[in-house]
């Protein structure tokens, strides 16, 4: 059961109330959610009031919801303090893929990522992450979410206290019902917590944002990776024991030439993953080309043995790339300091 159900289990036993009010209650938080518990009349009504009175179940407010000609949708949500958040739903055949934030800004400052320019502001809480999927269910007319990636805004691997539960709440048949292996969490390569992803028994996937295969390069785009070099990053990946992805943002004249593929080559065979090759998003941190060496850089990949695949890229028109419509809606605002480690959660 999800976390949330065991202490609304708790709860309901507390207040002499039967264990199956308590998946009532979790099935109209998630599975087929309602505004409020009001609105929950399976329950009897001196419960509904006494809920209405001890908690809150607050929606994200949505301030703007653009449509792309590609059928991406995006959607940024205002928080209760006046954070702003993104999500994104990707449709691709029978799948619905959502994007979803599990910070308010970034700590990380990648070179080329929106988010990171803007600075870190805080952590989500559980049901600030989890309640993006929820929206969706809410909309007037729900989307259908099939698989959730975790590649919006924010390092879900430095907020994990909220994401290992929020994994719960997304795949357990009283959560949201989304199967494990359609679960990705994507991260830059956080040690602690990718050990504590792989504790987990649900086969979650791992994508890991490399970007560069030597440190050098890698320093110069990923700041954390002082933190966690490269070769400590694929130590890791070599023991999570399934299959990960690696992410490689092709970057014009920086990361796209032979050398790198055959760098790349060796590292994704070290760790038998598979490699997704991503289109820059313009309109990310300045000062970065697309690249025109994908199709052939993919090439190289592959013929030293090497799966390989090239994102399309979705919701150009919408400025759907990490932390773009925020920065575009918003505006951008001076970054903070880096922030303290007592403010980053780790596992
Ligand atoms: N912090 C996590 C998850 C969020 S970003 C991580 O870095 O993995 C999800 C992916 O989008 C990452 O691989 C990130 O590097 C990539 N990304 C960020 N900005 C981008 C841009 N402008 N164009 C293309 N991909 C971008």
């Amino acid at each position: 059961p999800a976390a949330g159900e065991i202490r609304l289990g708790q709860y309901m036993e507390q207040i002499g109330q039967p264990p199956y009010r308590a998946r009532q209650v979790a099935r109209h938080l998630w599975t087929a959610p309602v505004n409020s518990f009001a609105e929950m009349t399976a329950l009897p009504l001196p419960l509904r009031e006494k809920l209405e009175a001890q908690f809150e179940m607050p929606r994200l407010e949505l301030i703007t919801r653009q449509t792309s000609s590609d059928g991406t949708e995006k959607f940024l949500f205002r928080l209760r303090d006046g954070e702003a958040i993104e999500t994104v739903a990707i449709p691709e055949g029978n799948r619905m893929t959502l994007c979803i934030s599990s910070q308010a800004g970034c700590a990380l400052q990648c070179a080329f990522c929106a988010t990171g320019a803007m600075g870190f502001s805080r952590n989500l809480a559980v049901h600030e992450i989890a309640g993006q999927v929820r929206e969706m269910r809410l909309l007037d007319s729900a989307i259908h979410v099939t698989n959730v990636v975790f590649m919006g805004m924010g390092e879900p691997m430095m907020n994990w206290k909220a994401v290992d539960p929020t994994l719960t709440i997304l795949n357990d048949a009283s959560g949201l019902g989304i199967g494990a292996r359609h679960i990705t969490i994507s991260t830059v390569g956080v040690l602690p917590g990718i050990v504590a992803l792989s504790e987990r028994p649900e086969q979650f996937r791992l994508a890991i944002s490399i970007h560069a295969p030597s440190d050098e390069l890698r320093q110069e785009l990923m700041p954390i990776n002082t933190k966690y070099p490269l070769r400590d990053v694929i130590e890791a990946a070599k023991k999570f024991d399934r299959r990960v992805t690696f992410e490689y943002v092709m970057l014009g004249g920086v990361n796209d030439q032979e050398v790198h593929a055959l760098q790349l080559a060796q590292l994704a065979k070290e760790c038998r993953a598979f490699v997704n090759l991503i289109p820059l998003h313009p309109g990310g941190a300045r000062g970065f080309q697309r690249s025109e060496n994908t199709p052939r850089f993919a090439r190289e990949l592959r013929e030293q043995g090497v799966e390989v695949a090239i994102r399309k890229s979705r919701g150009m028109d919408i400025a759907a790339a990490c932390g773009q419509l925020r920065v575009e809606r918003l505006g951008r605002r001076p970054p903070r300091p880096p922030q303290q480690d007592s403010d980053v959660q780790v596992a």
